[in-house]
């Protein structure tokens, strides 16, 4: 798993000793100000589908998953990052083709977008603040019994720099009215450069769990965007992902401590090593992406017709 997730242990300590040091009053403030409540529905299928049958913009924002400084995982010379990249430019051409669709890339192979990075440069202390707000309030939902911890898959710790940059997208995502992001990742697990063959193959699509506010509508989307793929590509073998759409919790990118207004698809379009991504044949590689773009945007737009 080459997921990008939570904090570590002395941040966690940071943000109790944070936690005492909101009052309640503010935390409830913040609250409201700014990102999903509990036990409200930030998005619905039904109000996505209503706006796209009156013609009205969709706000979809795209996210190649990792970055030059930290790139995920590697075969042979291949970097996740750069698949992540490539596919990122396929699925931003593929939705762009529906006038309906306002698509925002986050980063090509030049760098993150400039407005977005602009923005996350000169917000930083208010997505520090939003960071330790939200999770402060899930921590005391958890606490008094209100909200259930759940995981399923184990994830990686992020470096620091990471985790703000995907708190910071999913603050920017908030305040722009985002309504659909999608994030872009290949998978690995660990060992699998001693086994002969890599025990692990397929393609797997986590989701926001249910107690998100985000998880309904993210749920329908993934399921359709499962339904193109898997009608080409085989899903995931690996036993922790023998579902296909897995609920989880702590992922950042689809809205850890309920951090997302928008629905959120990550989708890990297989492992690396998988020979149809081709490490010795980039043309193969390409054409693999091409496609695999092509049936998630169809999968988007199944939703938004259905
Ligand atoms: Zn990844």
């Amino acid at each position: 798993m080459k997921k990008y997730v939570l904090i570590s242990g002395g941040l966690i300590g940071a943000v109790f000793i944070l936690l005492a040091l909101i009052p309640p009053s503010i935390t409830r403030f913040a609250s409201h100000q700014v990102a999903s409540i509990f036990f409200i529905d930030s998005v619905k299928t039904e109000d996505l589908q209503g706006r796209y049958e009156q013609g009205k913009k969709i706000k979809i924002l795209v996210v190649p998953g990792h970055d030059q400084s930290s790139y995920g995982t590697l075969h042979e010379d291949v970097r996740e990052v750069d698949l992540n990249l490539e596919l990122g430019e396929y699925l931003f051409k593929e939705l762009e083709k529906n006038d309906q669709f306002e698509v925002t890339l986050a980063q090509t192979d030049k760098g993150y977008d400039k407005d977005i990075l602009d923005y996350m440069t000169r917000n930083s202390s208010l997505i520090s603040a939003f960071q330790a707000t939200k999770k402060s309030i899930m921590n005391r939902l958890i606490a008094e019994g209100l909200v259930k911890p759940k995981s399923v898959v184990d994830h990686i710790s992020a470096s620091n720099d990471v985790v703000s940059k995907l708190y910071g997208l999913n603050y920017w995502a908030n305040t722009n009215n985002i309504d659909l992001v999608l994030h872009l990742h290949f998978n690995d697990y660990p060992g699998c450069r001693n086994d002969v063959e890599p025990k692990y193959k397929g393609f797997s699509i986590y989701l926001p769990e249910e107690q998100y506010s985000n998880s309904k509508a993210s749920w329908d989307i993934g399921k359709q965007i499962k339904k193109k793929l898997s009608a080409e590509y085989k899903e995931s073998n690996h036993p922790l992902e023998k579902e296909t759409l897995i609920p989880d919790q702590e992922l950042i990118a689809i809205g850890a401590f309920n951090t997302l207004d928008a629905a959120s698809v990550l989708i890990e379009y297989g492992y690396i090593y998988e020979s149809h991504l081709g490490a010795n044949s980039k043309s193969g590689r390409s054409r693999t992406l091409k496609d695999l773009a092509w049936l998630t945007a169809e999968g988007v737009e199944e939703f938004f017709e259905d």
